[in-house]
């Protein structure tokens, strides 16, 4: 890396899970990478906090696993749902064939820090934070660089390859005029703390009841809760007195009793908006989009993090070599695409499914049953290890394919 404007091999724009991990598998390999990150740190709550046992996997190959579950985490070996007033284990990890048969609840930030702490130890690491990208540099229809406003000022990022790792409302994606194919979501989440005491259950929950979804993660010593509410619904709600939020609230889960009294205004409350997108093409010369950036994900079944950390791992297993050699073609983008969008594709069309049969339904008042394939989990729980390797694994799971430089 050469600082006026400053070149490098490839430019990531965006210090989220798939910008982190391509970042720092790719300097892993020797290849010189800077990543820009707007944010000073990678302090965000109620950010995804899942790493899946696809990604422990990912960890374990890399020999990175102990160092990993030194940090402080939450084991969940199973999910659970409460549909109406029927409790089912949907998905148990015990099933998997993985190293880690669980699946782990850390802070994102940690998950994140511990990617740049072990990138750092390679040369070729250049991790910028306060550093927004704001725009592409272009020659010849060709993306040649990134432009973006740096503590040091307005700052330009020569490179062979810009990664879009932005997610969902990307910035890089814009720019470069990728088309994107909205696949409509029904739903946006409210998120709060509710604390949790020793006695309470112990595991990943949801409750669906007519007009009203709340998911509960355990984490320690409190809940997470989501709250699900219809699109585009949140002003109207919370327009109201809170009071009537946390009755809302306590018609779903009555066991939480004066927990609710926790949440003493709107301010307490965080709206997130749900997006399901895709782009039909991920790349154009000079550029590739990863993770959300190219394919936004809904929170069902909590796998984005997933998604972004394989599409990391694909595109560093393609685009080493080229990158240390200097030859990056549209071919090689386009492999990381083909390699990546089936697996996008199946896990959108599950999460549309669980939206348009399950959320959408619910949200509008009808009183939720549990599926028939619902209720086969609970009859055969041999059957439970299906979905734990859809959740768990995703389809079509990468491993590391590149070597340590010397
Ligand atoms: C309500 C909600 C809950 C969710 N819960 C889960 C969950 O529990 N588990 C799960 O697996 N997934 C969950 N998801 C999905 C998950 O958050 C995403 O799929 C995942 O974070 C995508 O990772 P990413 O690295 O592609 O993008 P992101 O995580 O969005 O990271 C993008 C990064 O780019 C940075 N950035 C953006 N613009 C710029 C710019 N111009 N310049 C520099 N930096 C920039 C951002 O600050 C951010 O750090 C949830 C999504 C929603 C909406």
């Amino acid at each position: 890396m050469s600082t006026n404007p400053i070149t490098t091999q490839c430019c990531i724009v965006g210090g989220g899970p798939a910008g982190m991990m391509a970042g720092y598998l790719l300097a892993r390999a020797g290849v010189d990478v800077v990543v820009l990150e707007k944010h000073a740190d990678f302090l965000r709550d109620f950010r995804g906090d899942t790493i899946h046992p696809s990604t422990l996997e990912l960890m374990h190959e890399l020999g990175l696993l102990d160092a990993f579950l030194r940090l402080p985490h939450r084991k969940v070996e199973r999910l659970v749902g409460e549909i109406g007033n029927v409790r089912v284990t949907m998905a148990e990890f015990t099933r998997l064939s993985t190293a880690c048969k669980f699946l782990v609840f850390m802070p994102q930030w940690d998950f994140l820090d511990f990617l740049a702490d072990h990138g750092r130890r390679y040369a070729g690491f250049h991790l910028m934070m306060n550093a927004q990208a704001t725009g592409l540099i272009e020659r010849d229809g060709r993306v040649v660089g990134a432009r973006a406003n740096t503590e040091a000022g307005a700052a330009e990022i020569r490179a062979d390859l810009v990664i879009g790792a932005d997610g969902r409302h990307s910035t890089i994606r814009e720019r470069a005029g990728l088309k994107v194919d909205d696949l409509g979501a029904p739903m946006d989440v409210l998120w709060m703390r509710l604390s949790r005491r020793p006695d309470d259950y112990a595991e990943v929950f949801g409750h669906f009841e007519a007009g009203g979804i709340l998911i509960m993660v355990d984490r320690g010593d409190y809940w997470q809760c989501a709250y699900v509410i219809q699109k585009g619904s949140a002003d109207e709600l919370m327009k109201r007195d809170i009071a009537d939020f946390r009755r809302m609230i306590l018609a779903l889960s009555p066991w939480l009793g004066e927990r609710v009294n926790e949440l003493k205004s709107w301010d307490d409350v965080k709206l997130l908006t749900v997006a399901l997108d895709r782009l039909p093409q991920w790349y154009r010369p000079g550029l590739l989009c990863i993770g959300d950036a190219a394919h936004a994900m809904s929170p069902i079944g909590g796998v984005g993090i997933n998604l972004a950390v394989q599409d990391a791992v694909a595109a560093a297993n393609i685009l080493t070599e080229p990158l240390r050699a200097g030859a990056v073609t549209v071919d090689h983008l386009a492999r990381v695409q083909a390699r990546r969008q089936w697996p996008t594709r199946v896990t959108q069309a599950f999460q549309r499914a669980i939206q348009n049969r399950v959320i959408g339904p619910v949200l509008a008042g009808a009183q939720p049953k549990p599926p028939l394939a619902v209720k086969l989990l609970d009859w055969f729980p041999a059957l439970r290890g299906i979905p734990a390797r859809f959740i768990g694994i995703g389809v079509r799971p990468e491993h590391i394919r590149t070597k340590e430089a010397a």
